[in-house]
């Protein structure tokens, strides 16, 4: 059945570009306003390790200090003896840096719209953020987050929203979280 839409208005008169930065400009105030910090763990870098040097010796493979290693101090610089096995990377040459950031985000606590029962998740381990489009990488890639002291990882994918349907509307993201601790 062919829809009949001669009763409604022109389209485009009411979601004007005005509008559209006041939703923005809304939006971005409450979740500066309301927002609190949310860190986000990214997946850690793997570096050679910056506190011992290879050396062949007669052979034979010796670990020494790297008395130039760029770090002032524990964990990454950890002088030891040679041909001990580096404190910091365990003999294997290879370390892992952690990574994470910072971002603002509104925080709701058991939020509604949420299929709790179909998930299988009660609603007390369960909160909703929304970032700034911003943290948009930093969201997708994330492992895990902390939010108010707890660690979540994500129940979803993190979802763009805004208003209106172009790529540049999107300066949101929504994205829910499953308490892991
Ligand atoms: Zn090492």
């Amino acid at each position: 059945m062919a829809r009949d839409d001669s009763i409604l208005p022109d389209p485009g008169k009411y979601l004007t570009n005005n509008l559209k930065e006041l939703y923005a400009d809304a939006i971005s105030q409450l979740i500066s306003d309301l927002g609190r910090e949310v860190t986000l763990h990214l997946p850690p870098i793997e570096s050679g390790c910056p506190n011992c040097k290879y050396l062949s010796v007669g052979g034979r493979g010796l670990y020494k200090y790297n008395s130039s290693n760029p770090f002032s101090g524990p964990p990454y610089n950890v002088p030891f003896a040679d041909g001990q096995r580096c404190p910091v990377c365990r003999g294997t040459h290879i370390i892992h840096i952690p990574r994470q950031s910072t971002w603002h985000a509104t925080i709701v606590k058991r939020p509604r719209d949420y299929d709790y029962e179909f998930y299988g998740v009660s609603p007390e381990n369960v909160v909703l953020t929304k970032f700034l489009v911003e943290a948009w990488d930093d969201v997708n890639n994330c492992i895990r987050a902390t939010i108010d002291g707890l660690d979540y990882e994500r129940l979803s994918e993190p979802v763009k929203i805004g208003l209106g349907n172009n790529p540049e509307d999107l300066k949101f993201i929504n994205v829910f979280w499953k308490r892991v601790t």
